[in-house]
């Protein structure tokens, strides 16, 4: 690549990055959907300001792109403290952690995406700054070695992880809050469609909202993709978002009228053509469609087992009835039904 394209590309990627912090909700009232979770985080923040206290330490576990990101920036806004953020795999050492720790101020909201793939040290140390606020550093080696207490300001620790059981009990049990995002239902990714045109300053019909909510997997980070490449589509047609704009566009990217896309058809028909519709393992899976056995549990699979397609099961996935008729495959004769 050169220079310019480089350019180009950078600039570029700065531009989605302005539209997608543009696109984010900024208050629990403005955040759609996740009606229960909401309810209850409202009650617990409005309890923590009455009490001038931090929020308790909050784990969010769900699928990626449904909102967890967004709901612990809604949280520091809403308690009035300041947003920092980092990532799991980013803390390689207990220093990298008091870093971030020492530069904290009372009530703010330190934000620990992949939050189950952090080094085992710096997780254990992460336990006193949770359960006490203070993180204890080691000074010397050996037998002169000493520990000291660093005092931690009361915060309130995010964590986000694709599934709750990826945690090791002891990190999960000192999370005072924990909740799940679902998958959005039409009604909801309808409204998100709307919401975000509405900021891209984008006409839309009805249908062609009703349409790309319907392809988004039920995920609004989805939704706002594809809505942006609906919008490249619209304006070299006249500008306005209609159903077969829309249509035309979900088409060239591939993405089905169930919300599959390439990825998610190639595992159904890997499934059925190589393994005849299951039960198999993620593992042998993997390796099959050469693609990593985490991206498998936590990307693909949640919206095709939501969606019917496959079920889990003791001995391994399985594909339904329906997963079949949805890659216009031949159902087997002796089609194993003691499987779901
Ligand atoms: P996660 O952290 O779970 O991967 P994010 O919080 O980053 O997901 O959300 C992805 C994008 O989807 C955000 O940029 C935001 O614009 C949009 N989004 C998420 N949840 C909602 C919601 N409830 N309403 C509207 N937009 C949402």
């Amino acid at each position: 690549m050169d220079e310019m394209e480089r350019l180009i590309e950078s600039s570029q990627l700065v531009d989605e990055n302005i539209i997608e912090n543009s696109l984010r909700p900024r208050t629990l009232a403005d955040f759609i959907g996740q009606d229960k979770l909401k309810g209850n985080l409202k009650i617990f923040i409005d309890a923590a300001i009455k009490r001038k206290e931090a929020l308790d330490h909050t784990l969010f576990y769900a699928p990626p792109g449904l909102g967890k990101t967004t709901l612990s920036h809604i949280i520091a806004k809403e308690m009035g403290g300041s947003f920092r953020m980092t990532s799991g795999p980013v803390l390689k050492k207990v220093g990298d952690l008091a870093a971030i720790l020492t530069s904290l101020s009372e009530g703010d909201v330190f934000f620990i995406d992949e939050i189950h793939r952090m080094n085992h040290l710096v997780e254990e140390s992460l336990y006193a700054v949770m359960e006490d606020f203070k993180l204890d550093i080691i000074i010397g080696q050996g037998p002169s070695a000493r520990t000291y207490p660093l005092p931690i300001p009361r915060f309130t620790l995010v964590g986000a992880t694709t599934r709750a059981g990826l945690l090791s009990s002891p990190l999960r049990d000192r999370f005072g809050i924990i909740g799940n995002l679902d998958f959005y239902n039409l009604k909801e990714l309808i409204m998100i469609v709307k919401r975000s045109a509405l900021i891209m300053n984008l006409e839309i019909d009805d249908d062609a909202a009703e349409e790309i909510a319907k392809r988004s997997r039920g995920t609004p980070r989805i939704v706002n993709r594809l809505l942006k490449r609906v919008r490249d589509f619209a304006e070299i047609s006249g500008g306005k978002v209609t159903c077969q704009v829309a249509s035309k566009a979900l088409d060239a990217l591939e993405v089905d009228n169930a919300g599959l896309d390439k990825m998610d058809r190639l595992l159904l028909e890997t499934m059925i053509e190589k393994f005849a519709g299951g039960p198999v393992g993620v593992d042998t899976l993997a390796v099959a469609i050469s693609e990593e056995s985490d991206t498998i549990t936590d990307v693909y699979e949640p919206y095709l087992i939501q969606s019917g397609f496959i079920v889990r099961t003791s001995r391994g996935r399985v594909v339904t009835e329906a997963g079949y008729r949805h890659v216009g495959a031949q159902i087997p004769k002796n089609f194993q039904k003691e499987f779901l």
